[in-house]
């Protein structure tokens, strides 16, 4: 090896530890701070819901057995708790009625116009919120339905559900079930949701009391943001839960 080139190996050997050593001191610009996951005030932030409070006008709906009070109110009630919620959670929500009035007293075009009025306003979600009832006075407990075949419908039906059992913990536990409303026949996941029984005497008082009724909003929001997880796979435990409640779902009422 000549001398001339021992030297250059020997510059370029020590340029090569400078650096290294450079690399080693020098301050790294500092990471941004990456959490395990995303903080979620709420991943509802910046979603159009549609929050249908049904009946409406001349259409009364059911009606409570004791207090003789027309669902109609009560959804009203109900769906403008749910707004509230949802709006606290960064939702735009649109409401097809805020009063008693309707878009029409025909029954199909009053429906037609609220689904009309959620394409318009582009939602991602629609959310009819109705009070079942029942000939027995038994029945008791929220029920979600869902459109058959239409999965994302199926499992917004399905967290739902859940919440609302959790939170309400009602006597009868029940299932998400698919059923045949027109109201549900939209392009985007829709879901309609029995609060409880009108039917039940010891339902009807809770159904009516304001503290009840922001439970129920508070157990919507909180379904509908677990929806929203799942579907976006942000959560990847979650997700198996997501399967199991699907796969539960086909569970026959009686
Ligand atoms: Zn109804």
């Amino acid at each position: 090896m000549g001398k001339m080139l021992k030297e250059r190996l020997m510059i370029t050997g020590c340029a090569f530890a400078v650096l290294l050593l450079l690399a080693a001191v020098s301050p790294r610009p500092a990471k941004p701070a990456v959490p395990a996951r995303p903080v979620m005030a709420s991943c509802l932030n910046g979603m159009t819901i549609c929050v249908d409070a049904g009946h409406g006008g001349k259409d009364g709906g059911a009606r409570a057995m004791d207090s003789r009070v027309w669902e109609r109110e009560m959804n009203l009630a109900v769906a403008k708790q749910v707004q509230e919620k949802l709006e606290q959670r960064g939702v735009k929500v649109i409401m097809t009625r805020t009063g008693e009035s309707t878009f029409s007293d025909e029954k199909r075009e009053d429906l037609t116009q609220r689904m009309e009025l959620a394409r318009e306003e582009k939602a991602d979600l629609l959310l009819s919120i109705h009070m079942n009832e029942y000939r027995s006075r038994k029945e008791s407990g929220p029920q979600v339905f869902y459109r058959m075949g239409q999965e994302e419908s199926r499992l917004l039906a399905g967290t739902l559900q859940s919440a609302l059992i959790e939170t309400l913990q009602p006597e009868k536990k029940r299932s998400a079930l698919a059923g045949d409303y027109y109201i549900l026949s939209m392009e985007i996941p829709s879901v309609l949701i029995e609060c409880g029984f009108l039917s039940n005497s010891a339902e009807e008082k809770k159904l009516l009391d304001e503290n009840y009724q922001s439970l129920i909003a508070d157990a919507v929001a909180d379904g509908v943001e677990e929806f929203v997880r799942l579907r976006t796979g942000l959560d990847g435990e979650k997700q198996e839960t997501g399967e199991n409640l699907l796969s539960g779902e086909e569970a026959s009422e009686t």
